[in-house]
């Protein structure tokens, strides 16, 4: 009987006639073979912690080994620190490969600064109507006066509430620098990371990026957020088209003092109509007025009323976050492709023909199955002399190519095709007799 390379397991061939020993012989000696390697798996485990605890805290090397510089959380040993790192890995290549494919509206709504009266004012609207919110909340004044505790975090987690980092203290990013800002990010997300109440989802930017007089400013916290955290939300209003910019996520502010449902339904049914990501601000801990109830649970219904599910920003983030994310749009370089497919890519339909090449390169030059388009500057320009916009199609027979040129400021276009060896004369498209034979079989029909 064969047996396998390795361990020599019974490899019964068709002619042979089953046998339950066999069988047994396979299953015992993979059961031995298993707990070998997890007897050796435990005993490296323990020689990984044995190494820790015999360095104890004197070897600064192994010290920074089990310190995160993003998180900042420090792990006992390096092998619960490298465990963290495989399941972060693995969640990465589980988004990577992500199969949802939701196509309709979702309403998120954030409530902001973490006041205690989210308890009084919003939870009880949202637990009759079976919805969970997001909370941005300041992680180093929470239990101070007027704000929730880590108690009241712990629970509203436990019950679905999904809570965010607006900082550790709020700071207004006009003034602070971005030494602290990062500070600010390091000690917010080790409180969350410590209590157990969030990750590095998302960072709700206070007062917004778009309160920020410096554009520049801007793009370097951008820059800097995504250090940290895999969201920016931001308080420019509006609905989200996909793919979000990461970093600069919309959201419409709505307070929902006094205003009534008309105020937002245009938002609503955008976010429906154009199956859009709408996220709501909130600020339930300051302008809350008793007519909030019954105009809070009215945007509820209505958004009810439409079928749109309302969830929270940890929810939606899984139906129509992105799984790939590269650059800013500020900076017009960028890369994001939402959970949904739906792609953003600031180099799509910019196929530059490289510098070196004039107006009369071979068709070889360009890539093939592109149309490459470039400006022909009029000192450029060794036909017309006047300058304007070149499209070279190339195909993956090159018999196919051809390029048009459109010369500055005119409506005339002038065509010239490759012969093989070189381009053919450029003809205005307006004046040339169209009679072709095509030099493929089955396509040889005479076009007149
Ligand atoms: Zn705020």
């Amino acid at each position: 009987m064969k047996t396998t390379i390795n361990y020599n397991f019974k490899k019964p061939e068709a002619t042979d006639t089953v046998n339950i020993d066999d069988l047994n012989y396979n299953a015992d000696a993979i059961d031995s073979k298993m707990k070998d390697i997890e007897t050796n798996n435990k005993n490296l485990n323990n020689t990984f912690d044995e190494l820790i605890i015999n360095a104890g805290n004197s070897n600064a090397e192994i010290v920074a080994g089990r310190l995160s510089n993003i998180t900042g959380k420090t792990f006992d040993t390096f092998g619960h620190r490298a465990d963290d790192v495989d399941s972060q890995l693995a969640d990465t290549i589980e988004q990577m490969q992500c199969k949802t494919n939701y196509t309709g509206g979702i309403v998120t709504i954030i409530d902001d600064d973490g006041y205690a009266n989210f308890f009084d004012h919003w939870k009880p609207i949202a637990d009759a109507n079976g919805i969970k919110l997001s909370l941005a909340i300041n992680t180093g004044i929470t239990g101070t006066q007027g704000r929730l505790t880590l108690e009241q975090l712990k629970q509203l987690k436990t019950e679905g509430y999904d809570i965010l980092s607006h900082c550790n203290t709020h700071p207004d990013l006009n003034v602070i620098s971005l030494a602290d800002l990062e500070n600010e990010y390091i000690v917010s997300k080790k409180y969350l990371t410590d209590n157990d109440l969030g990750d590095d989802l998302a960072l709700v930017y206070p007062s917004g990026l778009s309160s920020l007089t410096d554009a520049q400013k801007a793009i370097d916290i951008k820059t800097l957020t995504r250090k940290y955290w895999k969201y920016g939300i931001d308080n420019i209003g509006g609905v989200n088209s996909l793919p979000v910019d990461s970093h600069e996520v919309a959201r419409q502010s709505y307070g929902f003092d006094n205003i009534s449902v008309s105020d937002i339904k245009g938002f609503i049914d955008k976010a429906y109509n154009e199956k859009k990501w709408l996220i709501i601000l909130t600020h339930s801990g300051v302008n809350w007025v008793d007519s909030n109830v019954t105009n809070a649970t009215s945007v509820i219904n209505y958004i009810k009323s439409l079928n749109m599910p309302i969830l929270t920003f940890r929810q939606a983030e899984l139906l129509v976050g992105n799984v790939f994310s590269q650059g800013d749009k500020r900076t017009q370089n960028y890369n994001f492709v939402s959970r949904n497919g739906a792609c953003y890519n600031s180099g799509f339909g910019r196929i530059n023909v490289p510098s070196t090449t004039s107006m009369d390169s071979p068709i070889t030059d360009y890539d093939k199955n592109k149309i490459s388009t470039r400006l022909i500057y009029d000192n450029q320009d060794t036909f017309l002399h006047a300058g304007g916009v070149m499209s070279v199609f190339r195909g993956n027979e090159d018999l196919f190519s051809y390029a048009l040129f459109y010369p500055y400021q005119s409506s005339k276009t002038y065509k010239r095709y490759w012969t093989g060896l070189s381009w053919s004369a450029w003809a205005d498209m307006a004046d040339t007799p169209l009679s072709v034979t095509m030099p493929v079989s089955g396509m040889d029909a005479l076009i007149t």
